[in-house]
């Protein structure tokens, strides 16, 4: 007997409004019909486990058949089925309430808030998304239990008969509309399906079937699930190898370089949570790469870099975290707010910094060749997140000029001061010098450390990180002749005139290391704000106006020799003098290229 049934929602045709709001999401329908076949399909187990049903030969599965010419996609499982009773409670009344719900619950926010996570709850109708009629062909697993038939095209009405299904469990028929041809395409539906469906945990098989040929058989080969019913993040982390923790990787993530260690989470209280996360090999040595970090609940993926979930300077990691106990059918907004939410964060941050602390006391030689790597993620960390700094700030490492690896309380510190170097290509000359004279300095290259310095000073206060190339300290000084003043101030005269450089400090030395002229030095604060306002516009100041010394080493023999030559061709060696300075410093641009190689032309001459 066919009869027909009002669905009881207000609103007219929920349709068209739910389909605005999710109209950027379509896809999660696949996910929203296949975690509902799931789901019976675990009712079934729990029942057979409790025994109420006596089933030992069940093997789950869920079956996705798409049929191009009929235009429709079929899930079916051999899950629980539904009562005519159960169809009218659960899919008409509790679905489309629930749909009812969810837009009374968003209607005031704007576009720009519709964050909701994975838009969950919506469930089974979230099929209309892409359908213009679902049918429903359910047998339950009670005894005597009648095929139930259902069918509606999403507006306010629905039509239940008697159904034809013969075996246990159910099958949605989604006969796609013009706005979810998309997925009516074999490749389209196979990659949401990978997408969200890779880790479900019964057997997924799929079929298309075969346009006009063979009166439409399905294609005969080795039925293989699409997906992996048990990913690694289940397994106790004692029971792991290398190799599946790599093949994993590889399977989730496309990145053809191998990880370059993991920490696998396996946490019962106070909440439930597993995953693994990875520390990514990096391809770009001046520069982030960002992450992936894929959150799932009982396995069923929701969405990519959650940041209220996972701390946000680990979003440079790539992995997987499944968290059954999230609330991820609210918004975004919610979970900011919420402890719990905020308690897994701080877990994961803790589990990260332990593991880290535990590679560094027990494998400090491969930490050290990790350090290069991995140092971006943990200083970004540090800057992000205090708790963490305090954490790891015993296992932070410093690269020195030697190449090895210190802790900050291992380094070589001069008066509280720490020399470092940012880029050993520019600093060579300077490095040179402290290497001579027996002095060190740390290596800190990479875009993130103009930042570390900062705040490390911040937090260990004293502690004053100095570039190189800022100042000449005392132990690169030899003690200076008693009667050199007057000569130290001919010698600056001499550079002030050739040079004409009203801004430019001038300065002589007698330093240890003979055979350079001169060096510049850059006022190391001037150069921080200088850098800053180059990034952010010149907020703080001109731009360019760091503060200059040229360093005149007097114990050099070509400036020992300047008060010798006739005035020209003492203009023209101080000029070579400042260019080779300069060039120590930084690259030349091309005004101050062309006349260096102007004045080394006119030097070649004076031979
Ligand atoms: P939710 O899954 O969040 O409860 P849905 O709208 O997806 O909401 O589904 C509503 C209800 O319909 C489910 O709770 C379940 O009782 C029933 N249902 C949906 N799909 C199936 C299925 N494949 N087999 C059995 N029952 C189902």
């Amino acid at each position: 007997m066919k009869r027909e049934g009002q669905i009881k929602v207000d609103s007219e045709n929920l349709f068209p409004i739910i389909k605005k709001w999710l109209y950027s999401d379509k896809d999660i329908f696949i996910r929203e019909i296949t975690a509902n076949a799931c789901d019976a399909i675990k009712k079934y187990k729990s029942l057979c486990l409790m025994g109420e049903i006596q089933d030992d030969a069940m093997t789950p599965r869920i079956d996705i058949v798409l049929d191009k010419e009929a235009k429709t996609i079929t899930v079916s499982d051999n899950g629980i089925g539904m009562t005519e009773e159960e169809v009218e409670k659960y899919i008409a009344q509790i679905a489309f309430s629930g749909a009812q719900e969810f837009l009374e619950k968003y209607k005031d926010q704007t576009d720009a808030e519709t964050g909701i996570i994975g838009h969950f709850g919506l469930g089974f109708y979230s099929a209309y998304m892409v359908s213009e009629n679902v049918e429903i062909e359910t047998l339950s697993y009670q005894k005597d239990a009648a095929p139930v038939h259902w069918e509606s095209n999403g507006s306010h009405t629905y039509e239940i008969s008697e159904g034809s299904k013969t075996e246990r469990g159910t099958a949605i028929t989604m006969h796609i509309s013009e706005d979810g041809s998309e997925f009516l395409n074999e490749f389209k539906l196979k990659e949401i399906l990978r997408k969200y469906c890779h880790y479900m945990p019964y057997e997924i098989y799929f079929r298309c079937v075969k346009e006009e040929t063979e009166e439409k058989k399905p294609e005969t080969q080795e039925e293989k699930p699409l997906n992996n019913t048990t990913p690694l993040w289940l397994k106790a982390p004692k029971d792991c190898t290398t190799e599946e923790y790599e093949d994993f990787y590889r399977e989730t993530f496309t990145d053809m370089n191998l990880p370059l260690f993991w920490i696998h989470l396996n946490v019962d209280y106070p909440f439930n949570l597993k995953g693994i996360l990875y520390f990514p090999k990096q391809t770009d040595k001046l520069q982030v790469m960002p992450g992936e970090i894929k959150l799932f609940a009982n396995q069923v993926y929701i969405a990519d870099n959650i940041k209220e979930v996972v701390p946000e300077f680990l979003m440079l990691l790539k992995g997987v975290i499944d968290c059954p106990d999230l609330p991820l059918n609210v918004s975004r907004s919610f979970l900011q707010n919420d402890g719990e939410v905020a308690k897994i964060s701080k877990h994961i941050t803790k589990k990260v910094a332990d593991k880290l602390t535990s590679v560094f006391k027990n494998e400090r030689k491969s930490y050290e060749s990790y350090w290069d790597d991995i140092s971006p993620f943990i200083k970004f960390g540090c800057i992000k997140d205090e708790k963490f700094y305090e954490r790891v700030k015993d296992i932070l490492l410093f690269k020195n000029l030697e190449g090895e690896y210190k802790t900050f309380a291992e380094l070589p510190k001069q008066d509280n001061k720490v020399y470092y170097v940012s880029s050993t290509d520019v600093q060579g000359q300077y490095i040179k010098i402290f290497k001579e004279n027996g002095l060190d300095a740390v290596i800190l290259e990479h875009n993130i450390d103009a930042h570390f310095v900062t705040f490390l000073e911040y937090m260990e206060s004293g502690t004053k990180f100095v570039r190189i190339d800022s100042e000449i300290g005392d132990a690169l000084k030899s003690e200076a002749a008693e009667d050199s003043k007057e000569t130290d101030e001919a010698v600056v005269q001499m550079f002030r005139d050739a040079l004409g450089m009203e801004k430019l400090q001038i300065k002589t030395e007698n330093l240890k290391t003979a055979n350079i002229p001169a060096i510049l030095t850059i006022n190391e604060y001037e150069r921080r704000m200088n850098d800053i306002s180059k990034i952010y516009g010149n907020m703080f100041g001109e731009a360019g106006a760091a503060s200059e010394t040229l360093i005149v080493n007097t114990a050099n023999s070509v400036v020992k020799k300047l008060a010798d030559f006739e005035v020209d061709k003492r203009n023209l060696l101080c000029r070579h003098i400042f260019d080779l300075a300069l060039m120590s410093q930084r690259k030349l641009n091309a005004d101050e290229t062309e006349g260096f190689m102007t004045r080394s032309v006119a030097v070649m001459e004076l031979l």
